[in-house]
């Protein structure tokens, strides 16, 4: 029977991230400077989180895209030590462990989803998740809405969505969910209408 549930996306909200830390990183060992790294992988970044392409598919055209001169293990590494776990948001969960399932929603790559996982306590909070690799579809798409509704078993009428990207709130405003845009730079804001919702499900 479905209850009250939290669903997060997880960049921007759970994680801030920084993709100009991996490009300075790849300059490195790359002929091209920084700036220019990520535009020449524009072709292949979003196919990739969309489950167009596997990691070691990735991996292999985005190192011949960037000339990069180390090794695939070296390039996933950069790749992926671009997030930072928000510590408000840790503690906000922190305080809610046990008293209600919470969930991902990502758009996100399996690199990244499993480099996150393993490495950031705030995911100690969530007990499943959907992710666009593995969905093969993305946010702000219905299709992986529906997804998620059917895969985790939600009531989208008793459940809280935390996003940063309007678009992807809208999305989740149609199919009936309790929204919050969230701003890293204003997280009191999402503790106001998380404790309003917590006291309308009762679980206050
Ligand atoms: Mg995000």
């Amino acid at each position: 029977m479905p209850q009250p549930v939290i669903l997060s996306d997880i960049g921007n909200v759970l994680v801030a991230f920084d993709f100009t830390v991996a490009a300075q990183r790849c300059a490195e060992r790359s002929p091209f400077p920084a700036e220019a790294l990520l535009h020449r992988l524009d072709g292949i970044k979003l196919p990739y989180e969309d489950g167009a392409m596997d990691d070691a598919t990735f991996v292999r055209e985005a190192m011949s895209a960037l000339e990069f001169s180390g090794t695939a293990a070296e390039f996933e590494q950069i790749w992926c030590e671009i997030f930072t776990e928000n510590v408000a948001m840790a503690a906000t969960l922190g305080s809610l462990s046990g008293k209600l399932p919470m969930h991902l929603l990502s758009n996100t790559s399996g690199l990244h989803k499993d480099y996150l996982l393993r490495t950031f306590g705030i995911f100690s909070h969530f007990q499943d998740g959907v992710y666009s690799y593995s969905a093969r579809c993305s946010k702000p798409g219905e299709d992986i809405f529906h997804h998620t509704i059917q895969k985790l078993e939600l009531d989208p009428l008793q459940t809280f969505y935390i996003d940063d990207l309007p678009a992807n709130i809208a999305t989740a405003e149609r199919f009936g969910f309790c929204t919050h845009l969230y701003d890293l730079k204003n997280h009191s804001a999402l503790e106001l209408a998380l404790s309003g919702w917590l006291a309308e499900v009762g679980l206050s």
